[in-house]
């Protein structure tokens, strides 16, 4: 398959009170079409800088991010990002909220709606469309954003610690939930996580950034004998421990 996203001597030095701080050092890799590739690094090493700089967001100090071989340059429409936090608007129904991101784009289109629409019955929301965010739970919201975001069809979906603000049990159904969504519409997905349970069991490799400044200390296949496990199901293999292990001793942790 061929690169979609292709990250170039990535570096990012913010100007600190004291003085710079490098976040980034020379981070190079690339994400192949309909890949699923997750970074996982300690607290503050530079993960959601990273994303910021992939999603155009922020201007890096050095390198640069290509998009099928253009390179990225401000916010582009082809990329789709989910924060921590559903950022659905309380006040907006379930299907007002799917439809956001293409009123914000003006692409509010009879078949744009349709679309959204056709997503919400696909993945279980449409009995829901004319509740409130706060009448669902933590999941079916997490599982609403993620349709909104969807509704303008991104080509690279970017997700930041997206189920961190989850309880546990949440977080493992939510996981498996977004994971299908995004294998069944063929998503390129870069993800970062503090989580590494969490990236082995959603991912085909996971990129292991070292402490800050932060550069890539190991790249990782994933690679279980059926492809088809869901996240919930890599968990309980007894490879995803060796995985663990590997990733575990990458990052170094000391207590
Ligand atoms: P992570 O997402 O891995 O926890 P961040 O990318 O948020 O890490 O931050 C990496 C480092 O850069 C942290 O030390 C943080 O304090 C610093 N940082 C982030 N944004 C800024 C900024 N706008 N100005 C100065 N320092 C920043
Ligand atoms: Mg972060």
């Amino acid at each position: 398959m061929e690169d979609m996203l292709t990250v170039e001597r990535i570096s990012q030095t913010y100007q600190a009170e004291n003085g710079e701080l490098t976040a980034l050092e020379e981070i190079s890799f690339s994400v192949k079409e309909g890949e699923f590739v997750s970074i996982v690094g300690p607290s503050g090493c530079g993960k959601s800088t990273l994303l910021s700089i992939v999603a155009g967001m922020i201007r890096p100090t050095y390198g640069t991010v290509f998009l099928h071989g253009e390179p990225v340059t401000g916010i582009s429409p082809s990329i789709g990002y989910m924060l921590q936090r559903d950022n659905l608007l309380e006040w907006r129904n379930i299907a007002q909220n799917a439809i956001l991101g293409l009123e914000i784009r003006k692409q509010a289109t009879p078949e744009n709606i349709a679309y959204a629409n056709s997503l919400l019955k696909a993945y279980g929301l449409w009995e829901f469309r004319d509740k409130y965010p706060s009448q669902l739970s933590g999941g079916m919201r997490q599982r609403a954003a993620l349709i909104r975001t969807l509704a303008v069809k991104p080509e690279v979906f970017l997700l930041d610690e997206a189920f961190s603000a989850l309880d546990y049990q949440t977080r493992l159904a939510v996981t498996d939930d977004v994971h299908r969504i995004l294998k069944k519409e063929k998503k390129t997905t870069l993800m970062v996580t503090h989580d590494i349970s969490e990236s082995i069991s959603m991912s085909d490799r996971v990129i292991v950034l070292s402490r800050r400044p932060a550069h890539i200390a190991k790249i990782l296949k994933i690679d279980f004998a059926d492809p088809d496990l869901t996240p919930l199901e890599k968990r309980k293999q007894h490879q995803f421990q060796d995985y663990f292990n590997t990733i575990w001793k990458e990052l170094d942790v000391h207590v």
